[in-house]
């Protein structure tokens, strides 16, 4: 530890740092490329929804004027659509900063935070910069979520659970039935945080939708993003739906203006965009199936994926195929971070950019 690193906080020198998928602005001047596709970070490519882009470009126009931190308008809409009273929603800077504001909220230092292993990154970095104890739970060999392994990890210190569903990196989803038995098993000192990031891509019948477990009464928060369907990721819009008390304790200490003026007329405006939405939805699907045929056509062993983003076992050293494939302009997540050396994930495209994601593929791994 450095001399000044000493000046920490107990715990933060120890966090890894987070690993964003790399910009395409890096592989560009690195490499010298002008062509380069992003499958990195799960984003949208087909943009953001054209309402939404009319809609932020009028509000530049108001670019003076602080945001509503309350996001009233926005709020009332959401609302209105997911049929849940406005006091039950916050909103922040992306969803990324709901995560950070839940494990400020309720994590005292020492208390627990359950996840499994792998799943989003955030949930352990925010649990750690409060000084909460993490503790990871092994996803099943299939790569679904254990949720018997993780009620199995409650103690009476656990304040907190984190439950990607859609899971993030593996895809898959845990079912109704699953996470209902979960839940039964969860005590009243804990929360459950079912992060549905993905929700919109599901096409499975047996997923189950949060809010039905905070109308419940459950000690359930529900946290969503405008970053992947909505195609809204760099205006950073994300919201959490709970019982008013906790969303309350959220809202103590949300930055007064985290959700931007831009991005909230461009949310506002994507929430009356269903075509898109749909749109999105189903060139995503047909774009899976098509990478499920092409990785079994190669014999790549692939996780079933309820998401806009695929795991593939590319069955050689991804650190390797990572920079390869970057030198053919492709850009993908390389497993090693989960500690899943030969494994990618990548992120559904375009049908063109699916192809010719696969040829490079073809041509890096000399089949
Ligand atoms: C992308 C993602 C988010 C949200 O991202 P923001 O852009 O911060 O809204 C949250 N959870 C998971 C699992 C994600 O993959």
């Amino acid at each position: 530890m450095g001399e000044k690193e000493k000046l920490f906080r107990r715990g933060i020198a120890e966090i890894k740092p987070y690993v964003p998928g790399k910009p395409i602005e890096d592989v560009q001047r690195e490499l010298g490329l002008t062509e380069v596709i992003k499958l990195a970070s799960n984003e949208n490519p087909l943009g953001p929804s054209p309402k939404a882009l009319q809609a932020m470009h009028a509000a530049l126009e108001t670019a003076n004027i602080y945001p509503d931190g309350a996001c009233t308008e926005l709020a009332q809409k959401l609302g209105a659509k997911l049929n849940v009273d406005p006091s039950w929603i916050v909103f922040a800077n992306g969803e990324d900063n709901i995560i950070t504001l839940i494990s400020k909220t309720f994590l005292n230092e020492g208390e627990e935070m359950i996840m499994a292993d792998p799943s989003f990154s955030s949930f352990e970095i925010s649990a750690r910069a409060v000084g909460a104890k993490v503790v990871m739970v092994p996803v099943r060999p299939d790569f679904t979520t254990d949720l018997g392994a993780l009620a199995a990890a409650i103690t009476d210190r656990t304040k907190l659970i984190f439950l990607c569903n859609p899971n993030n990196p593996t895809g898959t989803i845990s079912t109704r039935k699953e996470v209902e038995a979960f839940l039964d098993k969860v005590p009243e000192h804990t929360i459950v945080v079912l992060d549905e990031a993905y929700k919109e891509f599901v096409d499975d019948p047996e997923y189950p939708d949060g809010l039905n477990y905070v109308r419940a009464g459950r000690n359930v928060i529900v946290s969503r993003t405008f970053s992947k369907i909505y195609g809204l990721a760099g205006l950073r819009i994300g919201y959490a739906i709970g019982h008013p008390d906790f969303i309350g304790g959220m809202k103590r200490i949300r930055e007064a203006f985290a959700a931007n003026r831009i991005g909230q007329a461009g949310a506002l405006a994507a929430l009356d965009d269903d075509e898109f939405v749909k749109r999105v939805h189903d060139m995503n699907s047909a774009g899976r199936d098509y990478l499920y045929k092409e990785f079994e056509r190669l014999g790549l062993p692939y996780v079933k994926s309820q998401t806009n983003f695929i795991l593939v076992d590319t069955k050689q050293d991804i650190k390797r195929v990572f920079q390869d494939l970057q030198r053919e302009g492709i850009i993908i997540r390389p497993g090693h971070i989960w500690n899943l050396p030969t494994y990618a994930r990548v992120t559904v495209g375009t049908p063109e950019q699916n192809e010719k994601f696969i040829r490079a593929l073809e041509k890096v791994l000399g089949l």
